[in-house]
C-alpha cells in the first residue's frame, strides 16, 4: 500500500477491497460518485463560522470557540483518525484546553462532508478528550454518517499521496 497504512486496524477482507479499489485505478472515481463537489469553506474566518455554526446547533453548553483556523501540519488529519490507526498524546490535551481547532490546510480540497467530520472530531473534543464511547456518541449526534465518512477520508488521503486530487481545477 501506500507509505501510510491509513487501514491499519481494519479487518484482512477489507483491507483487501480497499487495496483493489487503489490498484484498479478506479479511487478517484469512486470517491467523485459518492461525493461529487466540495465546499467554499476557504479562509479561517469561514472556517470559524461554519464550526461555531455546528457548536451552536449541537453543542450550545459548550465553552466558546477560540480560535478556529487551517493549519499546514500533516499530522492535523491523522490525529483525528481517532484510535484505529494514530494516537497522539497531545491529542485532545493542550491545544482543545484553548478551545482551538485547527484543521489540515488539504481538506480546504476535500469534500463538505469530510471537513464536516474533522470539525465534528474536535469539536467532540470539547466535551471529552479521549475517543471512547461517549467521544463517537458526540460525533454521530452531530455527523449521523461520521463513521462513513472517516472511512471515506482515509482513501481521500491514499488518493492525496498518490499525488492526485479529488476536484480538478
Ligand atoms: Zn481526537
Amino acid at each position: 500500500m501506500t507509505k501510510v497504512d491509513y487501514f491499519q486496524a481494519y479487518p484482512q477482507n477489507l483491507r483487501e477491497q480497499v487495496q483493489q479499489l487503489i490498484t484498479s485505478g478506479n479511487l478517484r472515481t469512486y470517491l467523485l460518485n459518492k461525493y461529487p463537489t466540495g465546499h467554499q469553506i476557504n479562509t479561517d474566518k469561514q472556517l470559524y463560522e461554519y464550526a461555531n455554526d455546528l457548536k451552536q446547533n449541537y453543542m450550545r453548553k459548550t465553552p466558546q470557540i477560540d480560535k478556529v483556523m487551517y493549519g499546514k501540519q500533516r499530522d492535523l488529519i491523522l490525529n483525528a483518525l481517532g484510535t484505529h490507526t494514530f494516537v497522539s498524546r497531545n491529542h485532545g490535551g493542550k491545544l482543545k484546553s484553548k478551545h482551538e481547532i485547527r484543521i489540515a490546510i488539504s481538506l480546504k480540497e476535500a469534500p463538505e462532508e469530510m471537513l464536516k467530520m474533522l470539525v465534528v472530531h474536535e469539536l467532540a473534543h470539547f466535551k471529552e478528550k479521549d475517543h471512547n464511547k461517549a467521544f463517537y456518541k458526540l460525533c454521530e449526534y452531530m455527523q449521523p454518517n461520521y463513521h462513513q465518512v472517516e472511512f471515506d477520508m482515509r482513501l481521500f488521503l491514499v488518493l492525496l499521496d498518490q499525488g492526485e486530487t479529488l476536484f480538478k481545477e
